[in-house]
């Protein structure tokens, strides 16, 4: 900090959306202050998961030949992002954190802390459904991408017909059935060996959506062949089996669950009070209601807008408020009170509907579909990486993520 001043130390767990545009902010905020403060960012993966892409790893083509491959496609590197600041990187897993003491416990060591920043995203969530943790795979982290694929291609060779169910119709398992229907179509000469199912609890696909958007998705799902089981409440999940609470049953030879997510249970690990969703309250500037010296975004925080009105766990909204917990951050080292105040911001919405086709949903309610769906989302996924990597970096792995969905349509 100022000159003669103790230095001080903002530690900030989680590398992902929120973690790393808030470590950026506070290295540009270093910068132009010529602060000595330390940066510290610690993540188990040397890498940020873009999952909006996600969905290309699962329903990667045969012509994508490694694993390697795939992941480049989606693991943004996150130390060529750091390469301009001084901020320093610590890849290892994190334990707990004591808020009394300013503590962060990791696999690799202790380390103290004035200001602490939990960005530390979510984790699969069940609702308790009997089975559906041992019966399903989860589509959440790159490892389940690759093993949805490579489960699928097992199955298509050893079966005859393949049956996929894809639990929970948000936009995530909208685009993961979407591109798997198109994966399989290029795989299988015979089209009808295979069948793809969405199932959805409420009456709609998409059910966060307002009724246009839900039309727009089903209209070219159903072009694609693929199978809406809507009002399908889970009740149970059996080996290749799902069962609703009215007692119909579903059989598959594949069950995957995209029905839902919830705050990563290290939070348990912080003293921190937690929510009904397991998540941590704060106010307005992203500051945690107990401890002035913790900050929290993303996933993990739960942040009421206006009465009754959460912020959605999104990257959108995560990539939104790290800079501005970072700004608070840095504003409180300096004894600066005036904190700023996080406000949602409609930007409209992406959903890739298979191949080169997409949904854009404008600030103002309006669709524009088809290509230009596509066109808009590889632009919305351009506009974050040079965000977070240099220029040519970024163009570069904008480059390859197209390249792996070229390959896949
Ligand atoms: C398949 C899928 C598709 C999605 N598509 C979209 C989309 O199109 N648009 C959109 O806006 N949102 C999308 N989302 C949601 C979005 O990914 C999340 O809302 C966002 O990642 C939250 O950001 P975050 O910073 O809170 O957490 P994350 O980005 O998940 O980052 C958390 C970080 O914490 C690290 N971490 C966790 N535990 C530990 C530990 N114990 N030790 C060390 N490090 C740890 C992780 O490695 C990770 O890097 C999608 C999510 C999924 C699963």
């Amino acid at each position: 900090m100022e000159e003669g001043s103790q230095q001080k130390t903002i530690v900030i767990l989680g590398a992902g959306f929120g973690g790393l545009s808030a470590a950026l902010e506070l290295g540009a905020l270093k910068k132009k202050h010529r602060s000595d403060v330390r940066i510290v960012v610690i993540d188990r993966n040397d890498f940020q998961l873009f999952t909006p892409d996600l969905y290309e790893i699962a329903a990667a083509t045969q012509h994508v030949e490694s694993e390697e491959a795939l992941k480049k496609a989606v693991c943004i590197d996150v130390r060529l992002g750091f390469a301009k600041h001084t901020i320093e990187y610590l890849n290892t897993s994190i334990q707990k954190v004591d808020p009394k003491e300013r503590v962060v416990y990791t696999e690799s060591g202790e380390i103290m802390y004035d200001q602490l920043l939990i960005s530390l995203g979510s984790e699969p969530f069940y609702f308790g459904i009997p089975g559906m943790r041992q019966h399903s795979i989860p589509f959440k982290w790159v490892n389940d991408a690759i093993s949805i694929r490579e489960t699928i291609f097992h199955t298509m060779d050893t079966h005859d017909q393949v049956h996929i169910a894809v639990c929970g119709a948000g936009p995530a398992g909208v685009e993961l059935a979407a591109e798997l229907r198109m994966m399989c179509e290029h795989h299988l000469k015979n089209r009808n060996c295979f069948a793809l199912t969405l199932v959805e609890g409420k009456s709609h696909v998409l059910p966060q959506f307002p009724e246009n958007v839900q039309r727009a998705a089903e209209k070219r799902l159903k072009s694609l062949g693929i199978r809406m089981c809507t009002n399908f409440v889970i009740r149970e999940a059996q080996e290749k089996k799902i069962i609703s609470t009215d007692g119909r049953e579903l059989t598959a030879d594949i069950i995957i669950w995209t029905g839902g997510v919830k705050a990563s249970s290290l939070l348990e690990q912080t003293q921190l009070q937690l929510t009904a969703h397991g998540q941590v309250d704060v106010d307005l500037s992203l500051r945690s209601k107990q401890y002035d010296t913790i900050f929290v975004i993303g996933d993990c925080a739960q942040v009421e807008v206006s009465p009754k009105i959460f912020a959605p766990m999104t990257a959108h909204e995560a990539v939104h408020q790290g800079p501005i917990a970072a700004y608070n951050m840095f504003a409180q080292l300096r004894g600066n009170t005036q904190l700023r105040t996080y406000r949602m911001k409609n930007e409209g919405f992406v959903i890739a509907m298979g191949g080169k086709n997409g949904i854009v949903v404008l600030p103002n309610g309006r669709l524009l579909t088809g290509f230009f769906g596509f066109f808009a989302r590889k632009f919305v996924d351009f506009r974050h990486f040079q965000t977070v990597l240099p220029f040519m970096q970024a163009c570069s792995f904008w480059y390859n993520g197209v390249k792996t969905m070229m390959r896949n349509d």
